[in-house]
């Protein structure tokens, strides 16, 4: 059984004040023994204070990026080790809006995965296909590829310390999901090669769906056999909202 990972993509919202209101509000929802793993993914101001905020909590706290390499002239950039520093555990690895309006490539997106594992973090690696892809039959075909550049190379002895999340690139902050079955058929094909690469090690990879994710659509992703959580950016502003979609995944 792979246990559940819901993950709240905040991108560029929260002041520390709100960032503060929310999580007083989601310790009174999340029990001691949560059977689902969380992790809030606020922007690099809030993680220390998310930290503080939910020592002791079963609650992970993930960065949406970070650079690679340990120090350098990244003027506007934070590192992992940085990251690391402030609390998070895990860190979000080539999201669309990264490759898209960052110009992050492939080969970047690789180098993050591979360094964040150096440092002990979960990567989340997002994959995904724009709707020119998916109309034109190549969705697969995109993803295989981002999938292999990223993790072709890379040794794996633990599931636990990597997670890939498809996010149809169409369906993010669009408010327009893909349908469960379209989520299942891309998350079993991501199995696939993850068992073709990894053997058993790969069958126990966590693999998420993202994508206009909210409380009355969560059930119909998170029921799907080769969907293990949901990478949740707009529904998880709410911590209502996210607790919500995070049971969705418990049944
Ligand atoms: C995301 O940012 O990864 C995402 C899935 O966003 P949304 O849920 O708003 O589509």
């Amino acid at each position: 059984m792979r246990r559940p990972i819901v993950a709240a993509n905040w991108k560029m919202h929260k002041t520390l004040g709100e960032a503060d209101t929310y999580f007083r509000r989601l310790m009174t929802l999340v029990p001691e023994v949560p059977e689902v793993d969380l992790v809030i993914c606020p922007p690099y101001t809030a993680l220390h204070a998310a930290q503080r905020a939910l020592a002791g909590r079963p609650i992970y706290l993930g960065a949406q990026s970070a650079r690679p390499e340990r120090e350098g002239a990244f003027t506007g950039e934070i590192s992992l080790a940085q990251v690391k520093e402030l609390g998070a555990t895990h860190v979000i690895c080539g999201h669309s809006e990264r490759r898209a309006l960052f110009g992050e490539d492939d080969q970047l997106v690789a180098r993050k995965v591979w360094s964040s594992m150096e440092h002990g973090l979960v990567p989340i690696l997002c994959v995904g296909e724009t709707l020119e892809q998916r109309e034109s039959g190549n969705a697969w075909s995109v993803v295989e590829g981002q999938i292999a550049a990223a993790l072709g190379e890379l040794e794996l002895s633990d599931p636990a310390s990597l997670v890939v999340a498809y996010e149809p690139i169409w369906a993010i902050g669009t408010g327009v999901s893909a349908q469960p079955t379209d989520a299942q058929e891309m998350a079993a094909r991501a199995r696939r090669w993850l068992v073709a690469r990894f053997g058993t090690i790969g069958q126990q990879v966590r693999v998420q769906y993202g994508g206009s994710v909210n409380r009355d659509n969560a059930a119909s992703f998170l029921g799907c056999d080769d969907v293990d959580g949901a990478l949740v950016g707009g529904a998880s502003l709410d911590p209502d909202n996210f607790w919500k979609i995070a049971q969705a995944a418990v049944g």
